[in-house]
């Protein structure tokens, strides 16, 4: 994982196959992308704090994990200080470290795990579960003030499916397991978890757990929190046990307690999930809708009707845009079919090419019940004016959306700041919950007085209402700290939020990024509650404390 910035040491996000994208940046945000500004520092120009351990905790851990797992070296601390938001990344590339772990520590077993515990405990140090680093909310950094000693305890060790109740559809997995070795190992099996977010290659089930994740065939699997039945949590209490049983009426849930505590209330160690047997036929497929609202009434009708797809997603008309801007270069076949489409489009008289909105739906099952799920799902597209345009850009869409993750690290190379902000919210507030955030950020980017870009999409449907997914770029004007200035626009489209009664996150947690919006969402005595929680499983604030409240 680098430390600067997303994913893999010797992946990185290209303009140069994509011969549309350049041109399409230098108009939406007057920038040269043929141009890289800005690099990271490299590692050994950092000032890297020496680590603050104590001897005698360090001989504690040593004996409960081994030496071998005790690490105090400086890059391991690096990358353990902080996850991947944008606050995080221009930090990082700042060479402002923060204040990081004084030694990660890897234990091997729930039994570890509980005497590590114990042993930060009865030194007063502060613990700090670390699952794949891939936060996005400021969920792992210790507070720069923090003069106790702090430990990221990296659960990476715990990466088994430990067994599988076929009846039940069930199975007990090690918290620290990773989106691709689940998959590998349940696949081998013929079970799937189902659990996609974009950053599944890069993340775990624990912290998927601890932070209310979600993924992009939610639709059909549900969130995290509707696949997490049983739990496993070293908590300062004990090992906290929840049974994995459909559903009970024991007072206020403790899983939920659990679910989104964001380490908090301990370490979770182990849950029991629901699997699926693997689909016999998947399949993504592409459609147009005349413009955003159609496209989203299409969503919502689809969520009321009797089609149950794995995915449901419309983007507007600014991210269809920039989706059709980084298409490669196109085969002959490729330039041949969009020609015929945008004959198609333009005999539609209701389709301006400049409005039309880019979806996806995903059907998954045997073959019967896909074709049946599709003729549902589609007679809704088309009473809503869309059209289909068959299963390239799916397959591209499914193929490449672990590689997108990428480009903030491009752009931020080019002096350009690109982060997200979700929502969710009933169906009747959609509509003006996307004209207040556009309004909001709009008004954002005319006060800086900079170039941006607002876009967005809406995903993972309900019952009763969906999530808005809202990506934002911004060249800063080069009068104040391009921070600052990234701050503003996060903090105007957050306030949209929960102004228009939306909720501050509907999948990325609270953290430290969203912790001011908590009490205008669930209330003061929410809050209260919440905090009561929290100190009263961890009267010292050894977990990793500043945390969502
Ligand atoms: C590019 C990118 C794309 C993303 N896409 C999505 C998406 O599609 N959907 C989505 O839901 N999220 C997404 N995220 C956010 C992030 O991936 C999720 O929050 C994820 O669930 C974090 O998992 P992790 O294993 O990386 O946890 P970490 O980042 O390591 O930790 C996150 C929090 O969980 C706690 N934690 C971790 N493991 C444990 C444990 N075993 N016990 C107790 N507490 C623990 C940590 O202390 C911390 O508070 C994205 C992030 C990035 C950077």
């Amino acid at each position: 994982m680098k430390w600067w910035g997303w994913g893999l040491e010797d992946v990185a996000f290209t303009h140069e196959d994509k011969p549309e994208l350049g041109p399409f940046i230098e108009r939406a945000l007057g920038l040269d992308v043929g141009r890289a500004t800005a690099s990271p520092p490299s590692f050994s120009d950092l000032h890297v704090p020496d680590p603050a351990l104590p001897d005698t905790l360090s001989s504690v851990l040593e004996r409960a994990v081994g030496p071998e797992w005790v690490s105090v070296a400086a890059l391991d601390r690096v990358v353990h200080g902080r996850g991947k938001s944008l606050r995080d990344l221009l930090y990082q590339r700042r060479g402002d470290l923060g204040r990081i772990p004084d030694a990660v520590v890897r234990p091997g077993d729930e039994d570890q795990v509980g005497r590590v515990l114990r042993a930060a405990l009865d030194a007063d140090a502060v613990v700090i579960p670390f699952g794949g680093g891939s936060s996005i909310s400021g969920s792992l950094e210790p507070p720069r003030e923090e003069r106790r000693p702090v430990l990221s305890v990296d659960v990476g060790r715990l990466d088994r499916v430990l067994s599988i109740d076929a009846e039940s559809r069930l199975a007990r997995v090690q918290a620290g397991t990773f989106g691709p070795d689940l998959e590998r190992q349940l696949g081998a099996r013929g079970w799937t978890f189902g659990h996609y977010p974009d950053s599944f290659t890069h993340s775990t089930l624990g912290g998927w757990i601890a932070t209310r994740s979600s993924g992009m065939q939610s639709d059909r699997y549900g969130d995290i929190a509707d696949l997490t039945r049983g739990l496993r949590v070293v908590t300062p209490n004990g090992v906290l046990v929840t049974r994995p049983v459909p559903s009970a009426s024991t007072g206020p849930s403790v899983r939920e307690m659990v679910l989104g505590s964001e380490g908090r209330l301990g370490i979770i160690t182990e849950a029991t999930v629901h699997v699926r047997r693997l689909p016999e036929q998947r399949r993504i497929l592409g459609y147009l809708f005349p413009a955003w609202p159609a496209g989203v009434a299409a969503m919502r009708d689809i969520a009321a009707s009797e089609a149950a797809p794995s995915v449901t997603r419309v983007s507007d008309a600014p991210e269809t845009l920039l989706s059709f801007a980084t298409r490669k270069a196109p085969t002959p076949l490729d330039r041949v079919k969009s020609r015929a489409l945008r004959e198609l489009l333009q005999r539609r008289r209701d389709f301006d090419l400049g409005a039309m909105c880019l979806s996806f739906i995903g059907y998954e099952g045997d073959r019967r019940h896909v074709a049946v799920q599709r003729n549902l799902a589609e007679r809704i597209v088309k009473r809503h004016g869309g059209v289909g345009i068959g299963a390239s850009p799916g397959r591209l869409y499914d193929q490449k959306k672990f590689d997108t993750p990428y480009i903030r690290d491009f752009l931020l190379d080019r002096g350009a700041l690109a982060d997200v902000s979700e929502t969710a919210a009933p169906w009747s507030v959609l509509p003006a919950l996307y004209d207040a955030v556009s309004s909001a950020a709009n008004a954002a980017f005319d006060r800086l007085g900079a170039r941006g870009y607002l876009m967005c999409h809406l995903s993972h449907s309900y019952h009763s209402g969906a999530c808005l997914y809202f990506t934002f770029a911004l060249n800063p004007s080069g009068r104040r700290d391009p921070l600052e200035e990234y701050s503003e626009v996060k903090e105007s489209i957050q306030q949209a939020f929960v102004d228009s009664g939306a909720t501050l996150s509907h999948h990325h947690a609270v953290g430290t990024e969203h912790s001011q919006w908590l009490e205008q969402d669930i209330s003061a005595p929410g809050v209260a509650m919440m905090r009561a929680l929290f100190e009263g499983i961890d009267p010292g604030a050894n977990l990793n404390p500043g945390k969502i409240t």
